[in-house]
């Protein structure tokens, strides 16, 4: 049997692509905002409709500059949840910003907005919560409570690129929200990410800070980085920009017959599928609870690796327990998050999934039960 990864990267025909790219040796510029970056960046603007995207040649980079760029005083506080990729921790930790840590919900994952007032204390600057597996956080509630307490909101969207809620796209909630563009991500340009923004001081600031604080020719205006995405990486994004809602109606194929597998089954929990959402189908969370289902996930995980198949424990361990981060926070703070880390498995899902192997992961699922 061949091996099944958890995903498969998204490509373009390789003529496409290299189609694409052709004008570059003609015009040499490879790098620093040329004319791929210009298209992509106007071709996300008008396909997200929002004012103002900012590329990047990833999205943990975008999520600290948009950070820093927000000017917050060394040592505020960031209210963030740990069930999360290490990026958000990180970025938060790497600005100089004290994250704190706020428990999730048990269906969707996303931050718990209830618990959210009482973590806020004079220091805190921001929430910056995850639209975890594309799932959208209840961005009403952040907003009214960003605005009670004058905090600003930015979205760690890496997982949501293409998600809509009630008809809008989800790059333009809150004051900033970032995609990730990992070539493991819905859609990828290799590397790549972006900041999405209305705010039209933030347009100069964000590209200095990607170009070393950069300003002009003979002024450096920022202790700046470099972060920029290069014009090959802005042609992937282009060519797979024409053919991402062919890869989500795929992906949304994938899911249902996933469902139709593993819906209704005691000990097995799925995503709650929200209403308002269109979603891009990412990723296919399960958790399983070793008292109603028998066996626990790292017996499934288990199981479909001695099978050839690579599920992910995504996300374990939780942020807030990091070796890194051993005597700063604590992981029992945060228990719904804690529980469900050791609960959860998302399995191998892309556009060209076939059938017969759904239907073989989870003959295994159903068999780990027998
Ligand atoms: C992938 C990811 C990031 C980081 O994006 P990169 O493009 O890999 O730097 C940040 N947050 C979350 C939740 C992610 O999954």
């Amino acid at each position: 049997m061949d091996k099944i990864l958890v995903t498969k990267s998204s490509m373009p025909n390789k003529d496409e692509y290299l189609d694409e790219i052709s004008d570059l040796w003609n015009t040499h510029w490879l790098t620093n905002m040329g004319t791929k970056h210009k298209q992509f960046q106007t071709e996300l603007e008008s396909r997200i409709g929002v004012p103002h995207v900012a590329l990047y040649c990833n999205g943990h980079l975008a999520l600290e500059n948009i950070i820093e760029a927000m000017d917050f005083p060394k040592g505020s506080e960031i209210i963030t949840t740990p069930f999360t990729f290490a990026s958000t921790t990180h970025a938060i930790v790497r600005s100089g910003m004290v994250p704190v840590f706020c428990d999730i919900n048990p269906d969707d994952y996303t931050i718990d907005v209830s618990k959210i007032e009482s973590l806020i204390t004079d220091k805190t600057v921001a929430i910056l919560p995850v639209h975890v597996y594309g799932n959208i956080c209840d961005i009403e509630a952040i907003e009214t409570i960003a605005k009670q307490h004058g905090l600003r909101v930015i979205y760690d969207a890496a997982h949501a690129f293409a998600v809509k809620y009630k008809g809008v796209d989800v790059g333009c909630f809150g004051d900033a929200s970032m995609f990730s563009f990992h070539a493991t991500k819905v859609f990828n340009t290799i590397e790549g990410g972006a900041v999405c923004f209305r705010d039209d001081n933030l347009v100069q600031k964000l590209n200095d800070l990607k170009n070393f604080g950069i300003h002009g020719p003979e002024s450096v205006e920022y202790v700046g980085g470099n972060a920029k995405m290069n014009e090959f990486c802005a042609a992937m994004g282009i060519c797979n920009l024409r053919h991402l809602d062919d890869e989500i109606s795929k992906r949304k194929i994938v899911t249902e017959r996933y469902r139709s597998h593993l819906e209704g089954i005691s000990g097995i929990k799925l995503c709650v599928v929200n209403p308002d959402t269109v979603s891009n189908y990412a990723y296919f969370p399960v958790q399983f609870d070793k008292e109603e289902f028998g066996y626990d996930r790292d017996d499934v995980f288990n199981k479909l690796a001695d099978n050839g198949i690579g599920a992910r424990k995504y996300f374990y361990p939780i942020t807030n327990s990091y070796d890194c981060y051993k005597d700063k926070f604590d992981a029992t703070e945060t228990p719904i998050a804690l529980e469900i880390s050791r609960r959860i498995l998302t399995l191998p899902l892309y556009a060209d999934l076939s059938f017969d192997d759904v239907d073989r992961i989870c003959e295994l699922i159903h068999s780990s039960n027998k």
